[in-house]
């Protein structure tokens, strides 16, 4: 994946404003509404629902989101692996500061957590240009012909990342900064 490019954006919310906001998370095709409120823990998680602790603070809810972001984003790139029938050796989540994802000349795949906030089909985008890169190590016309060739709606995935992308990046970053 690209580097994301580090511009100045006025007013990055904090990761809590922002899911107050967006009160959605995206974990292996599903929807999971969010609310901030009072009980013991940190997280409780229901079906379709995950209540934070509304004394939650920016770096435990990085902590506790990245946990939340690890089965799903495995089981979606495991899958998509198959279907593409590409060979992959292991998925990683990680809090990466500037990258979405990237993947290795052994086929281990690093996956920002970040990857829960976003809608189902650009995650998918995220993912499947990883995996094309299993294809063609490289940015060559091969390599984007191959991704466009799986994401129908490529274009448009990559005008969002474009959009939104400098936003989903910096959140919960602060909070790493602030306490390493
Ligand atoms: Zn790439």
């Amino acid at each position: 994946m690209e580097k994301v490019r580090e511009e100045r954006i006025e007013a990055i919310p904090s990761l809590r404003q922002y899911l107050e906001a967006h009160p959605s998370l995206n974990l292996d095709g599903e929807r999971m509404s969010i609310s901030f409120d009072g009980f013991h823990g940190w997280m409780k998680k229901s079906e379709h629902h995950i209540s934070f602790h509304r004394e939650i603070t920016d770096t435990i809810l990085v902590k506790q989101l990245k946990k939340l972001a690890k089965d799903p984003l495995n089981s979606v790139t495991t899958s998509l692996a198959e279907q593409k029938r590409v060979s992959i050796s292991w998925v990683t989540v990680r809090d990466q500061s500037s990258r979405w994802g990237s993947c290795s000349s052994r086929g281990s795949i690093s996956l920002n957590w970040r990857l829960i906030l976003m809608p189902r089909g650009l995650q998918r985008h995220i993912i499947l240009h990883e995996l094309a890169h299993r294809v063609h190590p490289n940015h060559s016309s091969s390599f984007w012909n191959l991704l466009k060739s799986w994401d129908s709606n490529f274009e448009e995935h990559v005008q969002l990342l474009k959009e939104r992308g400098k936003i989903w990046i910096r959140l919960g970053q602060s909070a790493n900064n602030a306490n390493p």
